[in-house]
Parts: C-alpha cells; structure tokens; sequence
C-alpha cells in the first residue's frame, strides 16, 4: 500500500502448534513496529470433484498479496484429501523450496559451523505422482523430469547464489545411473552456466552418495555453495543438513519460491503431540518470517528480528523450549524475543 507504506500478508496459520507459533511470530512483529498488516487465511481443505483444494477466499488472498507466511498443515488421513502442502505447491506454481541449515550460535550440536544452503525442485521428479501396477507383485513409478521446471529452478539457484554472494551452484544428481532424468537435469545446469549473467559463479556436479559423505565428515566444505537438486534428494539432503546444523526440527526455516508467489514456513510439522501445551519452538516459524522480510526487502527489519532470537537462545538454557533441552514456554520465550529486540 503505497499510501501507508504498509505491506499486507497473508496468513495460514495451520494447525496443532500452528496458532501458538502463529502468535508468537505476530507479537514479535508488533513490538519491531514491523509494517506489515496480517490477513488471515483458513485453507481447511475442500473436495471438489474429487480433487482436494483450499478455500477460494485463501486462493484470492494469497494471488493478491502474492507472499505468504504458513504455519503447519496437518494432512487429514483417509478422507480423500492429497496433502495440502502439495495442493499449495501445486495451486500458486511454487517450482523452488530454499532450505537454510544454519548452526545457531550457543546451541550445541555436532559441528558449530555448518552453513549449507539448498534448494530443491519443489514440483515433479519422485513426487510426480505417477504410479501403477503392472502386474500384482509389480509396481512402476515413474520420474519425471522436465527442461522446463529443471531449467527454472537451476536458474533461480544462480540468481540466490548472485544475490547472497556465494560464488558457488552444486548440482546435486545421480546421472550415473538416472542417465536420461538426472543427465538432463545436469545439462540444463552446465547450459545455464554460459549465460553471461552467470559467468562468475562456478558450476560443480557431484554424485550424492559422495555429497552426503562429504556433509557428514566436514560441512564446512560447502559454505560458499548452493545446493540444487531435484525432488528426492533435495528433500532428503535437505533434512540431513538440518539435523546437522540445528539438531532440532523446531529450528529450521524454508522458502517456497514461485514466479509471482511466495509462501514461507517452518519444515517442521503440526507437532500434535505438544499442541495447546504451550511448549512449542516458534524459532523455525520466527526464521522463516525472516527470510520472508528479506525476500521483501525489509532486511533492517529482518536482521533485528534474527539477531533477537539468536540472541535469545545464545544467552542461557533456561531461555529455550524443551525441544533444545530447556525449559522455556512458548510465551516466556517470546517475551525474551522482544527484550532483546
Ligand atoms: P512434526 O514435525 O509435527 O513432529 C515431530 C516431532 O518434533 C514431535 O515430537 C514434535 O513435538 C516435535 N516438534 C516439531 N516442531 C516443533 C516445534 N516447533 N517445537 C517443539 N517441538 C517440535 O512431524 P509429524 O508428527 O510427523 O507430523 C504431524 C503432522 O504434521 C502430520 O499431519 C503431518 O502430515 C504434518 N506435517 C506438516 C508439515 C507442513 O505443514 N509443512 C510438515 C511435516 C508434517
């Protein structure tokens, strides 16, 4: 809004933890005078003819403010509903899932200076769905992969790659034994690479038996890459980075990246287990919402934000959630957030 200089968002909450998080993230960016108004979204899922997909109130909402913030769907089981991230994913063309591991300062975990970054083809690959039975016993299912979504994924790694100074693309394949999907996936990359706009950022492909091997023994060998990889991998990869940096779920951020749409939201799921319980990590939530200001350009905003609640977990035990080994509440914990704002 150009006359109050105020940006609206769109809002899924999601559910179990959802609400808790969801709170804590918009008490935060009240007291940082963040100016950006929520709307709130309901995508509980609809079926029609058949196909699940969300309200058409959260559809219009989202295409008109075109970035999103999204707390955890939990998949409804056996009620004929595919899962509503993918409806998400597959409703606003989000093609790009950017996945950030980084260590948090004073958390202990196996290595305290990992700093990997991935992104992941969010839209065909494994996750085609396209799978039959050729004869009892006999399955097939079948990868697809495309010029097209390998091309504009690759693309936008080079331009995160630009635009976060790492001077680094590593493309993530098994073309070795995927000859024609992953062979073209790596050829699109070393096509790409020629553009003049991508000249100065070197091109690496590595097979991921090895890259998994390698993150494993010294993930700081990758700090000044960017991973990009197909579906699969990328969402495997992905998780073992996370498990490495932060030891916990409740910790990690993720972007999901379309031509005009953003949404931006935790990995972790709707934790049923704590839900209501007031325990809940807001930090993966709070983290994609900065990632989110950033994609806004907001980043004064965003650095305030990030450094208040790194700073928080830094400062003692006693300020983290159960899930980090402490004995923090979701509340006590924002509070802390905003002293330190
Ligand atoms: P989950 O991530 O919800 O929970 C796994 C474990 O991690 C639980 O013990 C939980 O208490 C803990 N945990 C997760 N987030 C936490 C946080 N912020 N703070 C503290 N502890 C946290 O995974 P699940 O149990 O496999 O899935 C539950 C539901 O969530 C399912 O319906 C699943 O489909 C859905 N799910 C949604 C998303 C998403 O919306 N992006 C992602 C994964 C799972």
């Amino acid at each position: 809004d150009h006359a109050t200089g105020k940006y609206t968002v769109s809002f899924i909450e999601g559910d179990g933890i959802g609400p808790e998080i969801s709170r804590s993230v918009k008490d935060i960016f009240q007291a940082a005078s963040v100016p950006i108004t929520w709307e709130t979204c309901d995508v509980s899922p609809i079926l029609v003819d058949g196909l699940t997909t969300i309200p058409d109130e959260a559809v219009k909402s989202i295409n008109k403010n075109l970035v999103g913030l999204k707390g955890p769907l939990a998949t409804p089981i056996g009620k004929g509903h595919r899962s509503l991230n993918l409806t998400l994913r597959k409703t606003f063309n989000l093609f790009a899932n950017v996945r950030p591991a980084k260590s948090v300062r004073g958390f202990k975990t196996t290595y305290d200076n990992v700093d990997l970054v991935l992104i992941r083809e969010n839209t065909e690959g494994e996750y085609s769905g396209i799978e039959h039975v050729v004869t009892p016993g006999v399955v097939q299912s079948i990868k697809l992969i495309t010029r097209d979504a390998s091309e504009r994924v690759i693309r936008y790694a080079f331009e995160y790659a630009k635009a976060i100074g790492r001077p680094k693309v590593i493309v993530v394949h098994k073309s070795t034994i995927q000859r024609l999907s992953d062979g073209l996936f790596v050829n699109v990359a070393k096509e790409l690479q020629k553009e003049k706009n991508f000249q100065n950022i070197e091109l690496d492909t590595e097979l991921i038996d090895n890259t998994v091997l390698n993150v494993v023994m010294n993930p700081s060998k990758y700090s000044d890459a960017v991973f990009v990889c197909p579906n699969l991998y990328g969402d495997i990869l992905s998780d073992l980075n996370s498990g490495l940096s932060a030891g916990s779920l409740g910790l990690t951020p993720s972007a999901n990246i379309g031509d005009k749409i953003s949404i931006f939201e935790a990995v972790h799921g709707s934790a049923p287990d704590i839900a209501g319980q007031n325990k809940a990590n807001p930090t993966a939530l709070l983290l994609s919402s900065v990632m989110m200001l950033h994609h806004m350009g907001l980043n004064e905003y965003g650095d305030k934000i990030e450094n208040a609640v790194l700073k928080t977990i830094a400062a003692s035990s006693k300020n983290r959630t159960g899930d980090l080994g402490g004995t923090a509440t979701t509340t006590s914990f924002t509070e802390a957030v905003i002293d330190n704002l």
